[in-house]
């Protein structure tokens, strides 16, 4: 009806605007994917100034009925204040004060309330500390089935969404009420304005902090043990506490950091762990503490591995500690297994053993692959599975009659304790197999742990 010699833009724009009251925003992102450099806003505008000029000319020609319906339509349901006033001029009845289709549910669009929402915003993150940020939100659900309804009856194939459009708009001026970069990749903060509740949910996205342990004495588990008889609820067999042990590597490092982050949680993930009987020396065990909804991010680092230490009463101390991020993290735990690591243990044999038999296990022992199956006293959290591990170097010390002292130089993930004893025969070769005696473990010490992720920066 705008004439055959138009681009199909005018007269999907026009028949759009037949249907339904749509702004300009919403009717110029309908072809947001043509011409970019400029807005949605603008498109809609010029759409509709050539439109309104077009039936002006209409008017002017011989066909003044169908100029004054497309007037009418652009003043009523695409009011165009160009139009409304040529239609005043022209004395053409429209419908005033209509609400547009895709963003007002009742009057309000959604675009006009992004001001008063900001502010808002501004004003729920005052205590939090945070570098970046990312608007997000949820359409309101008549919104989304009216602009699922419009796109599938045209052929709207440049349109973008009210959702992407919303967001971009709202990021924009979030960005610059509190002077931060919008991240899409990592923000620190995420504001999600939910339409339909008039909400704004905050994600605060967890802090990463990096360090190494080192455990000075032996009985304290890397995580919580919880006691096995109540599960934690507290029985005689634990004295009501819940726990088998009493405290655990994870809570003495991450509960400091968590305090002064004002975090709600922690996770606390290591490269590796030992057994709660072996001590952990030399630099210190990789880990990264994760915490969740961190209100501070920057925090004073060195005091708290002063603070970490005395609230451990030396048993932990951590080094090193400095920010992180989400990927370190997946490093540090995928190349665990990767690791070299190192460790002394002293070493019960149920008989003297001769020099030429210590000798003798050393060398066959050393630089050789071994099968682990999963020993029995970890079978409940790993699968039993038999894994190849290389043993680098093995070195034996008689100590006494009947001790020896051990060092090993092992792959990650190499049980020594049963590369000691065989674990009847699912550890093969071991040192109780080469020499033909029982042998137990009765002291184990991590001496060093070379991880490749040590080497390079987050
Ligand atoms: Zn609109
Ligand atoms: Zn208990």
């Amino acid at each position: 009806m705008v004439g055959r010699e138009n681009p199909e833009i005018l007269d999907t724009a026009a028949s759009l605007l037949e249907e339904y009251p749509l702004c300009d925003r919403c009717l110029g992102r309908q072809f947001a994917w043509l011409s970019t450099g400029t807005s949605n806003d603008q498109r809609g505008h010029s759409i509709k100034l050539i439109l309104s000029m077009k039936a002006d000319e209409i008017i002017k020609s011989d066909a003044k009925d169908e100029g004054r319906k497309l007037l009418a339509t652009l003043a009523g349901n695409g009011m165009f204040s160009p139009a409304q006033i040529l239609a005043e001029k022209e004395a053409l009845d429209y419908e005033k004060g209509k609400a547009c289709h895709l963003c007002a549910v009742d009057v309000d669009r959604a675009f006009d309330k992004i001001p008063e929402i900001v502010q808002r915003t501004v004003k729920d993150t005052e205590d939090i500390e945070f570098h970046t940020v990312l608007a997000g939100s949820i359409p309101h659900p008549i919104l989304a089935e009216r602009e699922d309804e419009l796109k599938g009856q045209h052929n709207l194939i440049y349109g973008e969404t009210l959702r992407s459009d919303f967001n971009r708009e709202f990021g924009k001026q979030v960005s610059a009420a509190f002077d931060k970069p919008v991240d899409f990749d990592k923000p620190e903060l995420v504001v999600v304005y939910d339409m339909q509740n008039d909400l704004v949910r905050l994600q605060i996205n967890p802090l990463f902090i990096y360090g190494r342990y080192r455990k000075k004495v032996v009985g304290v588990p890397q995580s919580r043990w919880d006691c096995a008889d109540c599960n934690g609820k507290g029985c005689d067999a634990c004295h009501n506490t819940g726990r088998r042990y009493p405290d655990s590597i994870s809570e003495y490092v991450s509960l400091p950091i968590q305090e002064a982050a004002k975090g709600t949680r922690f996770k606390f993930h290591a490269a590796g762990r030992e057994d709660v009987d072996a001590l952990m020396l030399g630099s210190g065990r990789p880990f990264v503490v994760e915490i969740s909804r961190p209100r501070v991010r920057t925090l004073n680092l060195p005091k708290l591995e002063k603070k970490i230490r005395k609230k451990s009463r030396k048993k932990v101390e951590v080094e090193g500690l400095r920010p992180t991020n989400r990927q370190h993290l997946q490093r540090l735990k995928s190349e665990s297994s990767e690791n070299i690591k190192e460790y002394s243990a002293i070493i019960k044999t149920d008989r003297e053993l001769t020099d030429n038999e210590v000798r003798r296990a050393e060398r066959e022992l050393t630089n050789i692959d071994l099968d682990q199956r999963t020993p029995t006293r970890v079978a409940h959290r790993r699968s039993d599975l038999t894994r190849k591990k290389h043993i680098y170097e093995v070195r034996l010390k008689k100590k006494g009659s009947h001790e020896l002292e051990g060092y090993f130089k092992v792959q990650g993930g190499t049980y020594i304790k049963e590369l000691i004893s065989g674990d009847e025969g699912r550890t093969v070769p071991s040192i109780a197999g080469k020499v033909g005696s029982a042998c137990v473990c009765t002291e184990l010490i991590v001496t060093a742990i070379h991880s490749l992720e040590t080497n390079h920066n987050p």
